[in-house]
């Protein structure tokens, strides 16, 4: 016997026009045809079909329902109760749901857990075609992952990841590349996640080899950045009295940098004004390089301005997904 719910609004009663979605455990939501059709290009051509006598299935390897103890059209549908549920919220004009592994301020606070807990909304958004639905999670998981916090005690490394492997999973090419651009910000190699059993070795490699690739580029182009009239001093410089000298502090800051895009091409820890205080601090700092906070930006942003057009020129490969 099912239970029926009055989900997802609880005044709602369905005087008139409705229609019941059945999950796979049996719950039975009341829902109007009408947001139904507004949502899902899905609903919209099932309910402009001349309607059978009997009710429509959304399993097709299951017999089509029927409901005799009422006129109402019952649909079953293969996901849970829960997803249903979620599902439903995201399509009618109700406060957003609220997503496992996030906190009320959209916080994540388990990424694993947020990435499953979006994963069969997302499935049946994309089953039933409704594109405001798979619009919304894919900005949602983009956002999160966008988030990355280089010096906070919340370090999302692995989301950017894991969203890209999602998007992999469903076929969705653009949420795949713009997860794959996120994620240069923190490290690829070395990482395992469950995930990545549900990727092939083809989406799998083009992700390492798109981020080893923007290492190599970004690597060099760090080295490269001596070159530049902004950080040479004939004070501090290596080889004194040269005009050709690159500032000490300048050499740090190349050190620590080249060792973090090894792992993270696009950390943007290696503009962080921490890390700029460290390597002009102590022996590193100079009296005529005292504008070093003026000269920082000149030299940085071209190099910010190189990741954009390294990302532009050898942009991941997503032709077999
Ligand atoms: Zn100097």
């Amino acid at each position: 016997m099912s239970k029926l719910l009055t989900y997802p609004l609880d005044e709602f009663h369905l005087p008139s026009g409705g229609i019941i979605l059945k999950s796979s455990d049996g719950v039975e939501f009341k829902v109007y045809k009408n947001i139904l059709t507004l949502g899902s290009t899905f609903f919209e051509t099932m309910f402009s079909l001349p309607q059978p006598p009997d009710s429509y299935s959304g399993d097709s390897s299951k017999p089509i329902a029927e409901d005799h103890t009422t006129e109402t059209q019952v649909i079953d549908v293969t996901e849970s109760s829960a997803t249903v549920d979620q599902l439903l919220r995201c399509i009618y004009p109700t406060p957003s749901p609220s997503f496992r592994g996030i906190s009320d301020d959209g916080e994540i606070t388990k990424e694993e857990e947020f990435i499953k807990g979006i994963e069969p909304i997302l499935g049946a958004a994309l089953k039933y075609d409704v594109q405001t639905v798979v619009n919304k999670l894919c900005a949602l998981m983009l956002d999160a992952a966008e988030r990355i916090r280089p010096n906070g005690h919340l370090r999302h490394d692995t989301l950017a990841v894991r969203v890209y492997a999602l998007a992999c999973q469903f076929g969705l090419k653009e949420v795949a590349r713009r997860a794959a651009h996120i994620a240069l910000k923190g490290r690829v190699a070395g990482i395992f996640i469950e995930d990545f059993r549900k990727i092939s070795a083809a989406q799998y490699f083009a992700l390492v080899t798109f981020q080893h690739k923007i290492s190599k580029i970004m690597s060099k182009a760090v080295q490269d950045s001596c070159h530049s009239s902004h950080v040479k001093c004939n004070t501090c410089g290596g080889s004194e009295g040269s005009a050709t000298s690159v500032a000490r502090w300048w050499t740090s800051w190349i050190d620590h940098a080249r060792s973090t895009i090894v792992e993270s091409p696009a950390s943007e820890e290696i503009y962080s004004a921490s890390l700029l205080r460290h390597v002009y601090s102590r022996p590193y700092d100079c009296s005529v390089c005292k504008d070093v906070w003026r000269r920082f930006p000149l030299v940085s942003q071209p190099l910010k301005d190189k990741l954009k057009e390294a990302i532009a020129e050898n942009d991941i490969d997503l032709s077999e997904i």
